[in-house]
């Protein structure tokens, strides 16, 4: 009797551990990501643990927590916050040949730190009244004085805008971005706002004529007001092509269930999880194989900028110190 006792007893102080989790330390949305980790349990029965906060406290806490820390995958938006988390040391290479195979080189880090999950382009939009599309070209045509007064942006303090300068430095120079910058400051018609979705409601209400926003913002705020007269129009398409970006996932540097986390991140590439990890942010997959939902596909086709994503990151310093000397706030 005392022996079935103790057996029993060691099974009761171990069984906990028969139940596989995956904590995921994300800066996406919860309700962006919590349907992706309910499919992926009832699929394989692995628990996930989401341990949502912004992408820079979320850096942090890894770091500070380092060996001890209990995530086992990060995840996160934009080029510029993922290569910050391989410079911080907070992931480690993932040899994958079903990531490499399912997401093209342009979308993850070069030394396969972390691999892009869906996409997003960041370009123009514009008030249907009062411009027509033949009117609009390139981020750098917005410098041109004919839209002075009638230009809109966010603030210069928000990585999507320091990704785009820093793509635009390593496509075109300091000097020609810097003199882009300064004309998009001089044709400013209001202070930049805080947010994206600010920016196009002022585009919507007739307050500004064009502006600079992510493809997501537009689709969720046409699904609550589908009459706003704002037009989508695709940037740079004579020249490098409309500058892209990705949210993204790693596998984090002391995790102790490496594989298990490398094998989330390959569900997630895959036609399983693509679309249901795009498609809730009028997102496109990352993966090309996979079709974007219908209500983004009616955007139409555009050509990408190639470049790695991950110059939006090696070059933040300098677009951030170019954006202040520009003066734009
Ligand atoms: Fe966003």
């Amino acid at each position: 009797m005392k022996k079935i006792l103790a057996v029993s007893v060691a099974l009761l102080a171990t069984a906990p551990t028969f139940a596989e989790e995956l904590v995921v330390y994300s800066s996406r949305a919860d309700n962006l990501l919590r349907p992706v980790a309910a499919a992926y349990q009832k699929k394989t029965g692995v628990t996930i643990k989401l341990v949502n906060d912004k992408a820079g406290p979320l850096m942090e806490k890894l770091k500070a927590e380092g060996s001890n820390s209990p995530a086992d995958v990060f995840i996160t938006v934009d080029g510029g916050n993922l290569w910050q988390a391989v410079q911080m040391g907070l992931l480690r290479p993932i040899n994958s040949s079903t990531l490499k195979a399912n997401i093209p080189a342009n979308l993850r880090d070069p030394q396969n730190h972390w691999f892009g999950l869906s996409v997003r382009a960041r370009t123009i939009f514009y008030n249907t009244a009062k411009v027509k599309p033949s009117e609009l070209s390139s981020y750098a045509n917005l410098a041109d004085p004919k839209w002075k007064g009638r230009l809109c942006l966010r603030t210069s303090n928000n990585v999507y805008n320091q990704s785009l300068v820093g793509v635009m430095l390593a496509n075109q120079g300091q000097q020609k971005t810097a003199q882009v910058v300064k004309g998009w400051v001089n044709n400013l018609a209001v202070a930049p706002f805080p947010d994206d979705t600010a920016m196009l409601k002022a585009i919507g209400s007739g307050r500004c004529d064009v502006g600079i926003a992510n493809t997501y913002y537009y689709g969720r705020l046409m699904d609550k007001e589908p009459n706003l007269p704002i037009g989508i129009f695709f940037a740079d398409q004579q020249g490098k092509g409309t500058h892209v970006n990705v949210s993204g996932a790693g596998v984090t540097k002391h995790t102790k269930k490496a594989a298990q986390a490398q094998k989330f991140i390959e569900w997630l590439s895959g036609s399983e999880a693509q679309n249901l990890f795009a498609d809730l942010n009028h997102e496109y997959p990352a993966n090309p194989k996979i079709s974007p939902d219908p209500k983004v596909a009616k955007w139409g086709k555009f050509k990408q900028d190639v470049i790695n994503v991950s110059v939006a990151g090696s070059n933040q310093k300098k677009a951030v110190m170019l954006m202040k000397q520009a003066g734009y706030q």
